[in-house]
């Protein structure tokens, strides 16, 4: 579980979603509220993000898109007439979207991926059929129309009068955001978070009825989270390293090319890491890069840690000197030198053994490695950022040849 991950994957959608919430709720925003385009607007939005993600292969966003879309409508047409409908939007919506946070569903061309739409249209059909019983009949071939209990059970509160009104609804909204939020936080990213921001965003759309027009704002935000997902996912895709989660080669290109005047530069290489995955498996090798990719994020202090490539990463100090630096280089060779790396083996057993002496136990093995620095700040022979770097290289080789795990600096 990582907080400080969860929090960046929700910092676009959340950002964007709180925006559109403000639209709502703000009297300086009443315009905007009271505009003739403003209730179509979700739908526009919400129409846009669909046909995007479809283009991305998102098909779990499209749904998602069309659930929002769905309870708009519902809370737009059939709500005025029909307001018991409303615990049932409350109870059933949540889950849907927490159901979809999972990966894209199957496709339509096999007979599982009509499990969701035909799960989806059953429900539009139960909530048509709660609104106009007469209608429900009519076409339904002679079956009952649902209880008009079922939303009333749904509704009521569950504690006495004068106590705030918990209706089973709402409890089963609470229960789906809970484990949307624990989903986040099991593996963040950026469409995790945008569903559960949507989630708050129907507790509002369907919820909120004292501000007129605000429900359109409350779905525009749901939409322009999903948006803004989206665009966080392309980038991460562009400038973030997925296996290690630091920023990439080309976030460091762009950064080098910002540099100008002190700075210091540092190369680093885990060492004798070809043998390593010899002996442990590519697999293995790829949780002690993790480990070792975190371990230099956690000792880097104010260097910016980027993933070089392979088992390289490269250190950043915008504005610092070599003196200033080389005791930070020194913490982070210590940092990986002394912090034993936990593997669990894929031979890992299911039943935790009893400890025995000598032996790790449940299968996790602790291995220790180290890294070799090398840093270089520009100089007369150096001046731009590409021959800082060559230059940490080569600081780098030295300390390699001197019998590796050590901090070289050029010069
Ligand atoms: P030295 O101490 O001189 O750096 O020795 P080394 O074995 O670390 O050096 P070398 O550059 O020959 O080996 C780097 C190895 O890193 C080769 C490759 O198998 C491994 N490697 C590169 N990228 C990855 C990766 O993403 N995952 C894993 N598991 N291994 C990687
Ligand atoms: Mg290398
Ligand atoms: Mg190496």
């Amino acid at each position: 579980m990582s907080l400080r991950r969860a929090l960046l994957a929700l910092s676009a959608p959340g950002g964007v979603a709180a925006l559109a919430w403000w639209m709502a709720r703000s009297q300086a925003a009443s315009p905007f509220r009271h505009a003739s385009w403003a209730p179509e607007a979700p739908y526009l939005v919400l129409g846009i993000v669909a046909l995007v993600a479809f283009c991305f292969h998102r098909i779990n966003l499209v749904y998602v898109a069309g659930v929002l879309a769905g309870t708009c409508a519902a809370v737009d047409f059939v709500v005025p007439e029909a307001p018991r409908v409303l615990p049932l939007l409350v109870a059933l919506v949540p889950w849907n979207l927490v159901l979809f946070m999972a990966d894209n569903p199957p496709s339509l061309r096999t007979a599982s991926g009509w499990l969701r739409p035909g799960v989806l249209a059953l429900q539009a059909a139960i909530l048509v059929g709660l609104a106009r019983p007469a209608l429900w009949i009519e076409y339904s071939g002679g079956f009952d129309a649902p209880p008009a209990d079922l939303a009333l059970a749904l509704g009521c509160s569950l504690l006495p009068a004068g106590w705030p009104g918990v209706s089973p609804a709402v409890v089963a909204w609470g229960l789906a955001a809970a484990v949307a939020l624990l989903r986040l936080l099991v593996r963040p990213d950026p469409f995790r978070a945008a569903i559960l921001v949507s989630l708050l965003a129907v507790a509002g759309g369907v919820l909120d009825r004292e501000a007129p027009g605000a429900s359109s704002w409350y779905f525009c935000g749901a939409g322009l989270a999903l948006g803004a997902a989206l665009v966080q996912h392309s980038y991460n895709l562009a400038y973030r390293d997925e296996l290690t989660g630091l920023p990439g080669r080309r976030a460091l290109m762009e950064v080098l090319g910002r540099l100008r005047g002190r700075y210091v530069l540092a190369m680093l290489d885990v060492d004798h890491f070809k043998n390593f995955n010899d002996t442990h498996g590519h697999d293995v090798g790829d949780q002690v890069l993790r480990l070792v990719a975190s371990r230099v994020r956690r000792a880097s202090g104010s260097g910016q840690p980027f993933r070089y490539g392979g088992e390289e990463f490269t250190l950043v100090f915008p504005g610092k000197s070599l003196e200033d630096v080389m005791e930070t280089l020194e913490e982070v060779r210590r940092a990986v030198e002394e912090t034993p790396m936990v593997l669990r083996g894929p031979d890992r057993p299911r039943q935790k053994p009893a400890p025995r002496r000598g032996r790790s136990r449940d299968g996790r093995r602790k291995v220790t490695l180290t890294i070799s620095i090398g840093a270089a700040t520009p100089n007369a022979a150096a001046r731009t950022p590409d021959q800082v770097l060559k230059n940490a290289d080569q600081a780098l080789y030295r300390a390699k040849q001197q019998g590796r795990n050590r901090v070289c600096a050029a010069g």
